[in-house]
């Protein structure tokens, strides 16, 4: 039967209408790209700076993002890859090498744009210029658990969002957007925790591992002892008594930990000091935390609360 032209004017009008609507979602549904994060914060920021994004965190913040198995889940998410983002400063040195190697994804090997560091924008913390084997398991190129520190995190989200827009350009006015939103967002939310967080200052603590030496920089909270003797170690006894000697001549708060640290130590020396022994929560995803912000919030009222 043939097309009248009221039928063809009608079909054209249809096709114009149905091209249209499929322009307005294909860039963002056809190239929804995939982030592999190494630990929740990146996974989080992602999220934020990304909302179409299909993104998958290889950590919890009840795992020690130090050691990590490169089991063949984690091989598959990162062969997917088209953004990892990653810590960096040798804090995933035991394992994303071989994660890299055995994915065998071009897109995520060292200097790709695939590939971000965050260290590779922000200062790190506790560089140190000479180390050997006696000083234990040190982070050489600085403290790498950067997540704790606002204007670092919000250093790394301009670089993330940069990032995405190099991979994705078809979507970067999307992308400028998030980014200024989470900006905007953030800068509020540092005002808010720097009043709230102001009698913190002053206050000393023994804490494991160097987790939350940004935020003890950051808040000017003074860390006097590490319950570990040299990094990468668990406590000893004799490193034990002599914290118990060190909290007994100086006041201390709090000692502190995290998820997916040992509390046997931080406990044995909480019991003989009376000192509070104090699990904060480490990364968005656990304890109900959603988000970087959610996590300043509640690691912030647990610090408070010892006041
Ligand atoms: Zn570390």
């Amino acid at each position: 039967m043939p097309i009248n032209s009221n039928q063809s004017q009608w079909l054209r009008g249809w096709i114009r209408a149905a091209l249209i609507s499929a322009a307005a979602w294909l860039p963002l549904s056809a190239q929804a790209l995939n982030i592999f994060a190494c630990e929740p914060e990146y996974a989080a920021l992602a999220k934020a700076l990304a909302p179409n994004a299909e993104v998958f965190s290889a950590t919890s913040a009840m795992q020690d993002p130090h050691h990590v198995q490169a089991r063949p889940s984690l091989i598959a998410k990162l062969r997917n890859a088209d953004l990892a983002i990653c810590a960096g400063a040798e804090l995933e040195v035991g394992w994303l090498p071989m994660l890299q190697m055995k994915a065998n994804n071009p897109q995520v090997r060292d200097g790709k744009p695939g590939m971000l560091y965050a260290a590779d924008y922000v200062e790190a913390i506790g560089k140190l210029d000479q180390i050997d084997r006696t000083m234990g398991d040190v982070h050489a190129s600085g403290n790498p658990h950067f997540h704790f520190s606002p204007t670092r995190i919000a250093q790394i989200a301009a670089a993330i969002s940069d990032r995405l827009i190099l991979l994705d350009g078809a979507n970067a006015d999307h992308y400028r957007q998030q980014q200024q939103q989470f900006r905007d967002r953030w800068q509020a939310a540092q005002q808010r925790w720097q009043q709230q967080a102001a009698p913190l200052a002053g206050i000393k603590v023994i804490a494991y591992h160097s987790n939350f030496a940004y935020l003890f920089d950051w808040l000017g909270i003074e860390q006097i002892g590490d319950l570990e003797p040299k990094p990468g170690l668990p406590p000893t006894t004799s490193h034990l008594s002599q914290l118990l000697a060190l909290s007994k001549q100086q006041t201390v708060t709090a000692v502190i930990y995290n998820g997916y640290q040992d509390p046997r130590g931080v406990d044995w020396l909480s019991q003989r000091t009376g000192i509070p022994a104090v699990r904060l929560p480490y990364g968005p995803g656990v304890d109900g935390i959603d988000d970087l912000a959610a996590l300043y919030d509640r690691v912030i009222a647990d610090l408070l609360a010892l006041l």
